[in-house]
């Protein structure tokens, strides 16, 4: 895993290298490669209730993820390597286009990773502003002011 969360470090065979083996220029990082490791760690936090797993998923949305769109949402990149060579760019459209359609069903379903509950517990996993209903038998409401990822502030208010 690369210092981004970025997971692959073989562009040519989509693949894991030996141990260290993470060339900044050659690491493949694919887009999608990172919304899988958030999968794993969403389904680890569930398991073990551990809040590294937690915070590795904020990680990797962030710089393994969300790295991989543009800003206006029109480009992407099919593999996000450290350091860019031969002036590698975002792009509108790849040869194979499996990162634009794996975005676009993680932003829609970006809400059901944010908490999580049982009993009278309740989990909050990542700092996106949202409000949330938990349908406890009195059901509880947050609502969270996220500035997220373009600033570091975040309130949790009283529903
Ligand atoms: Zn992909």
């Amino acid at each position: 895993m690369a210092v981004t969360g970025g997971i692959g470090s073989l562009p040519y065979s989509e693949g894991f290298g030996r141990d260290y083996e993470l060339n900044p220029e050659m690491m493949y990082a694919e887009t999608c490669a990172g919304l899988g490791s958030m999968f794993w760690n969403w389904e680890m936090s569930l398991m073990t209730q551990k809040a590294a797993y937690a915070d590795l998923f904020e990680w990797q949305l962030y710089n393994a993820s969300l790295v991989g769109i543009g800003q206006q949402g029109d480009c992407y990149l099919y593999n996000n390597p450290l350091q860019s060579v031969e002036g590698m760019q975002r792009q509108p459209w790849f040869e194979i286009p499996c990162c634009p359609s794996s975005l676009s069903r993680t932003w829609a379903k970006l809400g059901g990773y944010l908490c999580s509950y049982q009993a009278n517990q309740i989990w909050v996993h990542q700092f996106v502003g949202s409000e949330m209903k938990i349908p406890f038998s009195d059901p509880i409401h947050l609502k969270s002011v996220s500035e997220l990822s373009w600033h570091g502030n975040y309130y949790q208010l009283p529903g």
